[in-house]
């Protein structure tokens, strides 16, 4: 492990509301755990205080921030349940942020939900008991759009959507938004798209590099700048149980998610966003 300390601690003390970002894409295996996880982490070695919460069955996000999903003493399952006040379930981890984690248990979650009055809403009611205290709270999200990302998208201030630069990429883009801008309708009149997240880019590929091109002509204005770059660091780093910038903090993976935090949090200010920053 790399010698990346932060002390970012929640506080009882800010009142604002935090950022609350979804990183969401239907499609399987484009990058949401990895973008989810190596920002949170990058967000915490820029000192903001960060919750994230693993919303897929898979629990990746959990084992990648060094916690066992199956060895959790609460997880999401609690809170979309109603059966752990959310204060409970958030475990500390030693990456920098904190965790909500989540297990195969999760799978079984939507099938109660149905009954649920304002089943949509579960995870937002949580969360306003706690979200205060943070300054960004991060959402993966399963490959679907099932009641567990709708709940993800009810709560979220904003879409991170992570996107392979292949062939179908700006037809997936479209539905996405398609989809995003019902939830806008219907479920949560705040919710914007906050970045479209270029991964596992590899510039020798001149079908990537055409994409990329068309995806900033025809999305422009919701294209992040940076681009994350394949890079085997960031494979690897889950198996660690720990974000790329612990596992190498000088990998072009980590310089990457690094800069990707960066311009987030550089272009939410610019935009009026977070007013009033932790630090
Ligand atoms: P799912 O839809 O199953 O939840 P996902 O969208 O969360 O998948 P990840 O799990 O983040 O996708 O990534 C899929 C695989 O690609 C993982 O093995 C991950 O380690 C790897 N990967 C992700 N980003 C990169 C990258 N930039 N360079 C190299 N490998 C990467
Ligand atoms: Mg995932």
């Amino acid at each position: 492990m790399t010698d990346i300390k932060t002390s970012a601690k929640p506080t009882a003390t800010a009142t604002k509301r935090p950022e609350i970002w979804a990183v969401a894409n239907q499609k399987g295996g484009v990058g949401k755990t990895t973008t989810a996880v190596n920002l949170a982490a990058s967000l915490g070695v820029l000192k903001k205080k960060v919750l994230l919460i693993d919303l897929d069955p898979q629990g990746n996000a959990t084992m990648g921030s060094g916690l066992q999903k199956t060895e959790l003493p609460y997880s999401a399952t609690d809170i979309m349940l109603g059966t752990t006040p959310i204060e409970a379930v958030i475990q500390p981890t030693q990456v920098g942020y904190r965790l909500i984690g989540a297990n195969r248990d999760l799978a079984g979650v939507e099938l109660s939900l149905i009954d649920m009055p304002r089943r949509e809403y579960v995870l937002k009611e949580a969360l306003a008991k706690i979200e205060h205290e943070y300054d960004y709270i991060l959402i993966d999200c399963a490959p679907s759009l099932n009641l567990l990302t709708i709940n993800a998208l009810s709560a979220a201030t904003g879409v991170i959507i992570p996107m392979q630069c292949e062939y179908y990429a700006l037809e997936g883009l479209a539905d996405l938004s398609g989809t995003i801008e019902r939830i806008r309708e219907v479920l949560n009149p705040d919710i914007k798209i906050r970045g479209v997240l270029r991964t596992m880019f590899d510039p020798r590929n001149t079908l990537a590099n055409d994409v990329s091109q068309e995806l900033s002509t025809h999305f422009g204005g919701i294209m992040l700048e940076t681009i994350i770059p394949r890079n085997v660091r960031l494979a690897e780093a889950p198996a660690h149980g720990m974000p790329v910038m612990f596992y190498e903090k000088g990998s072009r993976g980590a310089l990457s998610y690094l800069s990707a935090a960066a311009e987030l949090v550089r272009t939410t200010k610019k935009k009026g966003l977070n007013k009033g920053s932790s630090k």
